[in-house]
């Protein structure tokens, strides 16, 4: 492993400071090992470390940035709103157009509220699925993550259809009780789960593509499972489409998958960068909200201008462009090339891909719920991180996460990362 001796004096300062010395627990490596990078720059599809060292850089911000960093358009429009207040407490314009980008985009939602992070914007779905059906109950899928809501942090995993045990201290045993925990593409599972308890689930909670526990694609019967349960029973079926929102389509997996969820969750690349998320759903579902409705929900810096400039200028680029097809076969370059090195070097390996999302787990597979990602060598994943590391290539920092390419990782660049995985590899 390279020496980075100015990150290594910056995260000692930090720990003093910060709890672990970070202010998000998945920055602080510690699934792989080692000490966090601290990055002095992010330019086009590469981040920059304080020692001087430059990544070709597959997070992304963990999801937001598709157009890479620093685009000029949305710098443009950063720029602009800032120059005109950085905070009212009062409503603009620029609410209304990214909203009406938003609705013309995402083929579910036909109102669509602004919150300030994806963890806001579950715990508000979640609130207000409670609120329109008047039950208490949640279905969520062990592996899936949908911010650090209280009722949300329950992955259970053992005790699959059982109720939740939490996952952090500091949950209730009562907030966990309304969670039931069930395995992603479990259609058994969720069959008996909706004969069990059926008329008392307020809605069911899933990343339609997991990106979470590393990316895990839905069975269709999976998905229409989820659609018709929900809505034989008079659930809300709710898609978190924080990550894959934006990503996967413009209108996210479920315009890629051609699904009906009755409520959305969006995060990561609406607020281009800038901390910002939203639900959305039917005008109907939606109208519950306050003060149209009675489920309460408000937020000081909701509806930022900041934030809106920065969403409105991201959406309107990724509508112009569309850069999903390209997205694609960049995507399927950079996974033939994985598999080939895969083969080559006789790595047992499962790669999961869905357009410019992607895993390669450290195990035969097939990797389709959490139990099977488990099965990944965890350790094998952390050496080959800090081989990929000290090539140049900036990965996410455990094997259970996503990987995101950018409109600007292009051929060349792809190209760079399936060597430098070659020789990781080797
Ligand atoms: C990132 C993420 C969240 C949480 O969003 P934050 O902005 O980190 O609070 C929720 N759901 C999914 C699917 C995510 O990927």
């Amino acid at each position: 492993m390279i020496s980075r001796p100015r990150s290594s004096a910056a995260f000692a300062h930090a720990k003093a400071l910060i709890p672990g010395g970070v202010n998000s627990p998945a920055r602080a490596f510690g699934a792989v090992g080692g000490e966090p990078l601290f990055i002095s720059r992010a330019h086009g599809a590469h981040l920059h470390d304080l020692d001087g060292n430059s990544y070709i850089d597959l997070i992304g911000s963990w999801g937001p940035m598709i157009l890479g960093h620093g685009h000029p358009k949305v710098q443009a429009a950063i720029a602009e709103a800032l120059a005109r207040g950085t905070s009212y407490g009062a409503p603009t314009e620029a609410e209304s157009r990214l909203a009406q980008l938003v609705i013309d985009a995402v083929p579910s939602i036909e109102m669509v509220r602004f919150v300030s992070s994806g963890t806001e914007a579950a715990m508000s779905a979640i609130r207000l699925a409670r609120g329109h059906t008047g039950r208490e109950k949640i279905i969520k899928f062990a592996g899936c993550y949908h911010g650090h809501v209280d009722s949300l942090l329950v992955a259970a995993g053992s005790a699959a259809t059982t109720l939740g045990v939490p996952t952090s201290p500091g949950i209730t045993r009562a907030n966990a009780a309304d969670t039931i925990v069930l395995p992603f593409n479990g259609c058994q599972e969720l069959q008996d789960a909706f004969k069990a308890a059926g008329d008392s689930i307020a809605c069911v909670m899933v990343e339609p593509v997991a990106g979470n526990m590393g990316l895990v694609m839905p069975t269709p019967e999976f998905r229409r499972l989820l659609r018709d349960l929900t809505r034989r029973h008079g659930a809300l079926l709710v898609y978190d489409e924080v990550m894959t929102g934006f990503r996967l389509a413009l209108g996210g997996a479920q315009e890629l998958l051609g699904d009906e969820p009755d409520v959305t969750a969006l995060g990561k690349i609406i607020g281009g960068g800038l901390p910002m998320a939203a639900y959305g759903g039917s005008r109907e579902v939606m109208s519950k909200v306050m003060p149209a409705g009675p489920v309460f929900q408000a937020g000081t810096l909701s509806g930022n201008p900041l934030a809106m400039a920065a969403g409105i200028s991201t959406l309107e680029e990724l509508k112009a462009t569309n850069p999903y097809p390209r997205l694609e076969a960049l995507g399927k370059r950079l996974e033939d090339g994985l598999r080939a090195v895969c083969l080559e070097k006789r790595v047992p390996f499962t790669l999961n891909r869905c357009g410019s999302m992607w895993t390669l787990f450290f195990t035969p597979g097939p990797v389709t719920d959490y139990e099977s990602a488990k099965t990944s060598d965890t350790k094998k994943f952390g050496r080959f991180f800090w081989d990929m590391m000290d090539r140049g290539v900036y990965l996410p920092c455990s094997q259970f996460e996503a990987a995101f390419n950018s409109v600007l990782h292009d051929e060349a660049l792809i190209d760079r990362v399936i060597s430098a995985a070659g020789e990781s590899l080797a």
